[in-house]
């Protein structure tokens, strides 16, 4: 035999038992979406690698050891499996010109690539989805993305969530932040591990986001970029807090929150529980008002989140949130193979008027016993068997039975009755 083929590491097949639990939180989230107004959009999951040293920053985890990148058989072209979306929708934007008549309320869904080390909450290919506003300046829109989430929560029934938020200011005030805390870490350079040691230099910002519990109080202690926050930075924080208080939407103040990319600047935000290991952060986003003109637009501010669908649905399981599995509404018995043509008829004929309808089909082996068709009925979760026995049908009807309450008798209903029978039990 051949060598069995199997999936790619940290890369899953979503197979019937799930997939109807992922049908359902992408329908939650595409009503959510239409309630804030916002339209979907779909850029391809390979993109020139440069968009991404471009948009995300080359010194980033992600562009610097998590791309799925190659090049292009045929001419060279340096390629890239999406490791995120927001690059690609701002790529997308600026290339189709949608922000010419006004701003845009965009979202997105589907795969993702990183090359992670897979674990709990953390796979190589993973689903996001998210939302992106473009063109709008306030922190009321980064308020309105943050409510869009807090809703989906409340929709999903999801307990446990918390909301934290910081600001990032201004590149300016991060610059002389960030010569601060390089100050302060070189002052403490025996504190720090070989990781920090290499990014003292490049991106000292993201020391902070540390996991080394070693390094946990010189971080603590660190210089804050808060209080390097000029006015304006500041009132478009306030802004944003006085949003959420006047919503009632609690958060804490993280003033070590920073995001992964560079693109981030004003308020960032993270929504975090303490039931998924340490793959906690469910959703997480930001402002990025210079990434469009970094893309080559004209420059515009935007904002947005990202969600990780396999956390969601890890959580949902986890507080027993999930919805039960979608079952047929019929089950079709076909005892004999001279029925079939009879059976194909019944069945459209009930799905024309909107039930769910699975139909026995037979094997090589023949139709199987009425026993092993009952069995199977009962196994596909339907409610009602419709059974096209040889005495019914030579009456012109069929027999129909409740498989899920009392166990009872069963009736039968004329074949051409058939349409309003299921109409009159709804
Ligand atoms: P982390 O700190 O967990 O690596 P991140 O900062 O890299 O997250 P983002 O790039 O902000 O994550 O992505 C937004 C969301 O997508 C995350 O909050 C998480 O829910 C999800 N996510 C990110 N990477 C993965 C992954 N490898 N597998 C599953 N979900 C992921
Ligand atoms: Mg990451």
């Amino acid at each position: 035999m051949a060598d069995k083929l199997t999936a790619v590491k940290g890369m899953n097949d979503i197979l019937p038992a799930e997939s109807g639990q992922w049908e359902w939180l992408e329908a939650q989230l595409r009503d959510l979406m239409a309630s804030y107004a916002y339209r979907n959009v779909r850029t391809p999951i390979v993109e020139p690698t440069g968009l991404f040293v471009r948009g995300l920053g080359e010194v980033t985890d992600i562009v610097e050891k998590e791309m799925y990148s190659f090049e292009d058989r045929l001419n060279g072209e340096a390629l890239t499996l999406r490791p995120e979306a927001t690059a690609g929708v701002v790529r997308a934007v600026v290339e189709h010109n949608l922000l010419y008549d006004g701003p845009r309320r965009l979202y997105y869904m589907g795969p993702m690539f990183r090359h992670e080390r897979p674990q709990r909450g953390r796979y190589r290919q993973f689903h996001q989805v998210g939302a992106e506003a473009l063109g709008f300046a306030g922190p009321d829109v980064d308020a309105e993305l943050i409510f869009m989430a807090a809703d989906l929560w409340s929709r999903l029934g999801l307990k446990h969530v918390a909301l934290e938020i910081n600001s990032l200011g201004q590149p300016a005030e991060r610059l002389a932040h960030r010569e601060a805390l390089i100050a302060y870490l070189s002052a403490n350079e025996s504190v720090l591990d070989a990781e920090a040691k290499r990014r003292l230099h490049t991106n000292p910002l993201r020391i902070l986001d540390t996991k080394n519990p070693e390094m946990q109080a010189l971080v603590n202690d660190a210089p804050k970029l808060m209080d390097y926050l000029g006015e304006s930075s500041l009132a478009h924080f306030d802004g944003l807090r006085a949003l959420l208080d006047a919503a009632d939407v609690s958060y804490r103040i993280n003033p070590r929150l920073v995001r992964g990319m560079d693109y981030y600047n004003l308020s960032v935000f993270e929504f975090v529980t303490e039931e998924l290991g340490s793959q906690g952060t469910i959703c997480a986003g930001g402002r990025y008002d210079g990434l469009i003109q970094q893309i080559g637009g004209k420059p515009a501010p935007a904002v947005g989140w990202a969600l990780g669908v396999e956390r969601i649905l890890e959580l949902l399981k986890s507080q027993d949130l999930l919805p039960a599995a979608a079952a047929p509404d019929v089950f079709v018995v076909v005892p004999t193979a001279q029925a079939a043509q009879t059976a194909a008829v019944v069945c459209r004929a009930l799905r024309a008027v909107g039930a769910k309808v699975q139909m026995h089909a037979g094997t090589a082996d023949g139709q199987g016993s009425m026993k092993s068709q009952f069995k199977r009925a009962d196994g596909s979760g339907a409610t009602w068997a419709v059974i096209l026995g040889e005495d019914e049908l030579a009456a012109g009807g069929v027999a129909v039975k409740h498989l899920r309450g009392e166990p009872g008798g069963q009736a039968t209903v004329a074949l051409t009755q058939l349409g309003a029978w299921w109409q009159a039990l709804q």
